[in-house]
């Protein structure tokens, strides 16, 4: 496996080896993503920033109300932190308040998001907006055809590692393993 989809991987869900682990983000993808989304909300809140108060200052409107898309028939399930209707679409937004950078992880986040969207709202959302950092700088991902190929390349890899066993290995890191989801089962947490 390649150094990219090690990381996505790892990042994406702090997976252990575990193939079973592996199944179960495979399996619910955004599931996943929420639990990790759910470590993040909590740091916002020790920040003690509202998301409403951002949405509001952000985009000027007040945010709809954020909804858990589950889809059986994509295979997908996921929240975004944010919602809202704009130029007639519902445009779905996710906050990364400990990062600075547009990181290819967080798109893919956002596409699986756009792609809910679609399904549940009965229109393609143009695009998706990243709120980075502290000083909440807006991103606007576009929703194209180009990106959700590049979506469907990075699930369908990852669904083949799951098909053909392929190991996977941890990388412990005491400040990783530290806010773990997975940590409690983990054989090689370090700290
Ligand atoms: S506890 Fe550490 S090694 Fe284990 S899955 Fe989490 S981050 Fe990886």
């Amino acid at each position: 496996m390649n150094n990219f989809y090690k990381k996505l991987i790892i990042d994406l869900v702090d997976t252990p080896k575990s193939f079973a682990l592996l199944i179960i983000v495979l399996i619910a993808l955004v599931i996943v993503l929420d639990a990790i989304t759910s470590v993040a909300k909590k740091k916002r809140l020790k920040t003690g920033l509202k998301e409403s108060g951002i949405f509001e200052t952000a985009f000027g409107s007040k945010p709809l109300p954020v909804k858990t898309y589950v889809s059986d028939m994509q295979g997908l399930s996921g929240r975004p932190d944010g919602l809202i209707s704009e130029n007639g679409f519902i445009i779905p937004i996710e906050r990364k308040a400990f990062s600075k950078k547009v990181r290819d992880r967080y798109i893919a986040q956002l596409l699986v998001y756009m792609r809910l969207v679609e399904e549940f709202e009965g229109k393609k959302p143009p695009y998706g907006y990243l709120v980075l950092g502290k000083k909440n700088r807006l991103v606007k991902i576009y929703n194209n055809d180009d990106k959700q190929a590049w979506l469907s390349g990075l699930l369908g890899e990852m669904k083949s590692f799951v098909n053909e066993s392929v190991d996977v290995k941890a990388t412990p890191h005491k400040n990783k393993c530290k806010k773990c989801i997975v940590r409690e089962d983990c054989e090689f947490r370090e700290g």
